[in-house]
């Protein structure tokens, strides 16, 4: 993020959040409005030309426009490994789930300076028959929202049947395709990688995803295949990715349990032994839902001491891998640090969320007296958080969680358009002006919306806006526009002193 922009809620890094807007120059001309045009007015007598410092800001902060790349191929080959090695981390697999074809894994990626999502596909069911048709399948599904593919093939074992049927898929789509010769380990499995010519997709890119050999230069070959603007879009259909927090015994696994029921896709026992990450495919009400690291949860629950900082390592990577966090709070106990912190959590993190207080067949009146108390003292950062009060035990209103999250997530993907933010903003600025400071009086010339997921403000101001100010700028947001259950991220840029000449 430009040194220029002062992100509001302490929080430095509002870029690596995925949203879906429409390109702020469309924005601009869609609802040219007199208050925008004022307002742009104003701005521009101040700051010049910002359009491309706003441009700039809506594409860190956005995944929209990026390229993406498709890893496709059949198990085995190394997807997740080069996946992993092209996003420099090891990073959670999400392990096949038997019968249901997994939801893609997407992920954010970077080579000198080049930005571009990566879907890593699989989890089909390796028992089942027809495998090549369903892989097929599947690759298809991927290819479709590619800007282009690298297809994966085992250099050690060469062309096979199924990789021959992928090839069919890849020709029909068009798209450019990159060979990956893997597990090309040593000089001459990179020479016989050379016979992978026979696929008719071009020069094979002998690859170590394991080692690292060769790694730079596919990188390199992705970086050229891919076009400079693509169809990127993180959050796309399907089932939305919920993380289930909270401290020891709340009763996450419980209510895991009781939601999960008979309407589960449940991954085999294994699933309590991985290190992984498993997701689990869970019908709420009417609707599937992600929840994610579910082997987490059902871990945690075996372990008697659950170290602190390991719950804490989980809770941030299950959060990077969700949309909302629904936070379990014992409501039969009093509100702990624990619990506040892991809010804060999710909160930072840029998370809608929902919070559920579990138990409620252990709390008598007096208890949700104080209970009331406790949120009102130790909650009043997430006030617009909507709240269930649940019993994992009874079941109660356990399918009102649903309503809930959806709720959530519209707010975390509300937009403002740019017409109508100015125009509200302009009427703040002049029924409760910023209070005179040491003579000055900071004004809002101009703002938009740079991103949502979650909704994320820039604002061009003519001084320092005070933190009380944009408290009540931001609680004004929420009372016009709704933004229930998600943080809203405020960016200023305050006009510069004119350099002494
Ligand atoms: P996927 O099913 O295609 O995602 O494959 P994985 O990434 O899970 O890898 C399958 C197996 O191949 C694992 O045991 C990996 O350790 C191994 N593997 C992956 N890349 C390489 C490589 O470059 N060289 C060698 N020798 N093994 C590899
Ligand atoms: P986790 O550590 O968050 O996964 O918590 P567990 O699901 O293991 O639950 C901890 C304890 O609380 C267990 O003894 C559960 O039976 C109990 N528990 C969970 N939910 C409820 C509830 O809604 N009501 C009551 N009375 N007990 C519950």
């Amino acid at each position: 993020m430009s040194d220029n922009w002062i992100s509001i809620d302490g929080d430095e890094d509002a870029g690596d959040l995925p949203e879906i807007i429409e390109a702020e120059s469309a924005d601009f001309e869609a609802d040219d409005d007199a208050a925008l045009q004022l307002a742009l007015a104003a701005a521009r007598a101040e700051f010049g030309e910002f359009d491309e410092d706003l441009a700039d800001l809506t594409a860190k902060t956005s995944q929209e426009g990026w390229p993406v790349l498709a890893v496709v191929g059949r198990p085995n080959v190394g997807k997740s490994t080069l996946v992993n090695r092209i996003i420099g981390r090891r990073e959670a697999v999400v392990e096949d789930i038997p019968g249901v074809t997994r939801d893609r894994v997407t992920y954010e990626a970077d080579w000198n300076g080049k930005r571009f999502i990566l879907i890593d596909t699989g989890g089909w069911d390796r028992k089942v028959k027809g495998m090549a048709a369903q892989i097929a399948a599947q690759a298809e599904r991927a290819i479709n929202d590619a800007d282009a593919v690298a297809f994966v093939v085992d250099a050690t074992v060469g062309a096979t049947d199924t990789d021959e049927a992928v090839v069919e898929v890849l020709r029909r789509s068009g798209k450019p395709v990159l060979l990956v010769a893997n597990k090309a380990d040593d000089a001459i499995i990179e020479m016989e990688a050379a016979s992978l010519w026979s696929l008719g997709l071009g020069e094979p890119i002998p690859v170590s995803a394991q080692h690292g050999r060769g790694a730079g230069d596919l990188l390199d070959a992705i970086v050229n295949i891919l076009p400079a603007e693509g169809q990127g879009r993180m959050r796309g259909a399907g089932p939305r990715r919920v993380a289930l927090l909270g401290k020891p015994n709340v009763g996450k696994s419980s209510l895991l349990n009781a939601i999960a029921g008979s309407d589960r896709v449940v991954v085999d026992d294994v699933a309590g032994t991985t290190v992984d990450p498993v997701d689990e495919l869970v019908k709420l009400k009417d609707s599937w839902w992600w929840f994610v690291d579910t082997a987490g949860i059902r871990r945690r629950a075996k372990e008697a001491s659950g170290h602190e900082y390991y719950a804490t390592l989980r809770t941030q990577a299950a959060l990077d891998r969700a949309e909302v966090a629904l936070v379990l709070i014992d409501a039969s106990q009093p509100i702990s640090e624990q619990d506040v912190r892991i809010i804060a959590m999710a909160e930072e993190a840029g998370r809608a969320i929902v919070i559920a207080y579990n138990k409620w067949d252990l709390t008598d009146e007096e208890r949700r007296h104080y209970l009331e108390r406790e949120i009102d003292r130790d909650l009043v950062q997430v006030p617009w958080a909507p709240h269930v009060n649940v019993s994992a035990k009874t079941g109660r209103h356990i399918e009102r969680l649903e309503t809930a999250l959806e709720g959530a997530i519209a707010g975390w993907e509300t937009r403002v358009p740019t017409g109508r933010l100015n125009q509200f903003l302009g009427s703040i600025v002049q029924s409760n002006p910023h209070p005179i400071r040491g003579g000055k009086q900071p004004r809002i010339l101009f703002g938009a919306q740079v991103s949502v997921s979650p909704p994320t403000f820039a604002l061009f101001t003519t001084g320092f806006l005070e933190s009380g100010y944009r408290r009540f700028i931001e609680r004004r947001l929420r009372e016009e526009y709704g933004f229930d259950g998600t943080p809203i991220r405020i960016l200023m840029r305050v006009r510069e002193k004119r350099s002494r000449k």
